[in-house]
């Protein structure tokens, strides 16, 4: 089996009638790297970039994130590095921050993400330079991390402008055209709103491990509820179709980066529904490809209708698992 997956390695991820999936990892450390090229990813479809703030007392500077980065666009060797944004609390950066953020009573609703990097934008700016100047070496694309409206989109759009220009003006090298900028689509309100998200920005990734979290209200550490989350609730479902129909109206590329995004049950459902680029970790891309090399992307959009019909989660559940075990 080892050596069959092996073999996977070089092949495309392209279903029986021809239409191809674009195959990316997931990256969490630097390390994580050697696991991603050797599972054959075409790209990362999501560089978190969490690892440069942890476990230390102060920030990283510009050229100390450029170096990082850097080295990861280079060992991808022409293939795209998608990077996103600070995702953490601001508790977590207190002793960084100084003490200007204050603890959440509720962190997960709280000041995290792209919240933080609106009400700190030299963190963002800081962040967004690194990544242009990254870019100089190899492409890129820029992800935002909880988006939850059109407005923060824009803002960020004027903050990338004004660092453009700040360095263009040094004469420093960068990314050019200027990269690429995506949202993560794992807000419910940001779902319901991604034909107007879509609108604003070049890519759109589906969170699903955060989508599923807020959608049901399940924390998605918890284990007193872990049996209630369902990424295959309906509402979920509705939720991941409604802004795929969103990114191909607007002609934009859409992929699903969370957990199911690497697990080959989910593989005929994302597919059916029109999802083009699926991330995962390095580990999960040979079954997930040799499960796509399997389908033939017709029946599956077929199935993926069946099952946007239903409402129980059951039901759903059923008719997955008896598609792909003729698969
Ligand atoms: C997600 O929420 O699905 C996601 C990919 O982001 P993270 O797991 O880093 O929150
Ligand atoms: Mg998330």
């Amino acid at each position: 089996l080892e050596r069959q997956l092996n073999r996977l390695r070089g092949l495309p991820a392209v279903t029986t009638d021809g239409v191809r999936i674009g195959l990316q990892a997931n990256l969490e450390l630097p390390r994580d790297l050697d696991t991603a090229l050797h599972g054959g990813a075409e790209g990362i479809g999501l560089l978190r970039t969490e690892f440069l703030f942890m476990n230390r007392p102060d920030l990283p500077s510009e050229d100390e994130q450029y170096a990082a980065l850097r080295h990861m666009v280079e060992t991808l060797d022409g293939r795209p590095v998608t990077i996103r944004t600070l995702d953490v609390g601001g508790e977590k950066l207190a002793t960084a921050l100084g003490e200007r953020i204050a603890e959440s009573a509720n962190p997960a609703l709280g000041l995290r993400a792209i919240r933080l990097a609106l009400k700190e934008p030299k963190l963002l700016e800081t962040q967004l330079a690194a990544i242009l100047r990254a870019g100089a070496h190899g492409p890129v694309r820029i992800l935002l991390p909880m988006i939850s409206s059109v407005g923060q989109v824009r803002a960020v759009r004027a903050i990338l402008a004004r660092v453009v220009s700040r360095l263009k003006r040094r004469k420093v090298p960068i990314a050019n055209p200027v990269p690429p900028l995506g949202v993560m689509i794992e807000v419910p309100g940001a779902a319901l709103t991604a034909d107007a998200l879509a609108r604003e920005c070049d890519f759109m990734a589906l969170g699903t491990n955060d989508l599923t979290m807020y959608t049901l209200a399940i924390d998605r550490g918890d284990e007193q509820v872990a049996d209630l989350y369902n990424p295959l609730h309906p509402s979920v479902l509705r939720l991941i179709q409604f802004t795929v129909e969103a990114a191909h109206r607007n002609a934009i590329p859409v992929s699903v980066c969370g957990e199911i995004a690497g697990d080959p049950r989910y593989a005929p459902l994302l597919v059916g529904l029109g999802v083009g680029e699926l991330s995962m970790a390095g580990t999960a891309l040979p079954r997930v490809k040799q499960r796509i090399r399997r389908l033939a992307a017709g029946p599956a959009t077929q199935r993926a209708r069946a099952i946007m019909d239903q409402v129980d989660e059951t039901r759903i559940a059923t008719l997955l698992d008896d598609f792909n075990e003729g698969l």
